[in-house]
């Protein structure tokens, strides 16, 4: 049985003191969860201590970092590397979301780079593709999705893709308000899992947890949960109010 996931993604938001008390108040708020369900709070560098701390004992609840460095360690001055993220005991990093893609120019070929630390040191990556509004329009996302996945995410072995999750996030409705109907992200969904199938096989295929990511809200979380291959979602703007987020989290 594979895992379900919902996770926020604090993004640049929120002081230290905002964000503890947005987790207290998400841990009070009745989440449910067990072995194959669970929540990943994805917080700023400088809050990964904190929120780990604030999160121990509570079955179900992980702390992400948003972002790590392609490089191992050494002169990048800003730069966090997945040994650090690793030595303060994060369990999930995100890796590609569009922000970084599109503001950091981060390739694929870059992100190859941080999946690998990552899984090297111990910490579950949260995979991101997905295309821009051109891409959709014209009807080419698959290819689009396709060429990330391969170029990204392909060379790993099945052993290490066990540990990681994809999150697709069509860009076109990531805090835009505007979000894939539900049978465009079971599409996509399924899409996603035969490609993962046609180079792992069914089995790895199966096991492998896709979230969907963009403009989630209580509201829209349990018709687009409902896709047979939507295991999920990463969830940025409603992640920061704590009423919203566990809504959403509960509808997994
Ligand atoms: C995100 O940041 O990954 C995201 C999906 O943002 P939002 O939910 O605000 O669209």
């Amino acid at each position: 049985m594979r895992k379900k996931i919902v996770a926020a993604n604090w993004k640049m938001n929120l002081t230290l003191a905002q964000g503890e008390k947005l987790v207290n108040e998400l841990l009070q708020a009745g989440i449910a969860l067990d072995a194959h369900k669970e929540v990943v709070i994805a917080v700023p560098f400088p809050y990964l201590i904190t929120v780990k701390e604030l999160l121990k004992g509570h079955k179900g609840f992980y702390v992400a970092a948003q972002n790590v460095a392609a490089e191992k360690a050494g002169a990048f001055t800003g730069e966090v590397n997945a040994e650090m993220l690793h030595s303060i005991h994060t369990d999930y990093v995100i890796i590609g979301h569009s922000e970084r893609r599109e503001l950091f120019h981060e390739s694929n070929a870059t992100l190859a780079k941080k999946m690998d630390l990552a899984l090297s040191h111990g910490l579950k990556p949260i995979f991101c593709c997905g295309e821009p509004l051109d891409v959709r329009k014209a009807e080419t996302q698959n290819a689009f999705v396709a060429k990330q996945l391969e170029e990204s995410l392909f060379h790993l072995s099945p052993d290490q893709l066990k540990h990681v999750v994809v999150a697709y996030e069509p860009i076109w409705a990531i805090g835009t308000g505007l979000t894939a109907s539900a049978a465009q992200a079971q599409d996509m969904h399924a899409f996603i899992r035969k490609q993962v199938a046609g180079r792992y096989g069914e089995a790895v295929a199966n096991d492998l947890t896709i979230l969907y990511g963009g403009s989630v809200k209580a509201a829209n979380a349990t018709e687009i949960f409902a896709g047979a291959d939507v295991d999920g979602g990463l969830v940025g703007g409603a992640s920061l109010v704590a009423a919203e987020f566990a809504a959403i989290a509960k509808a997994i």
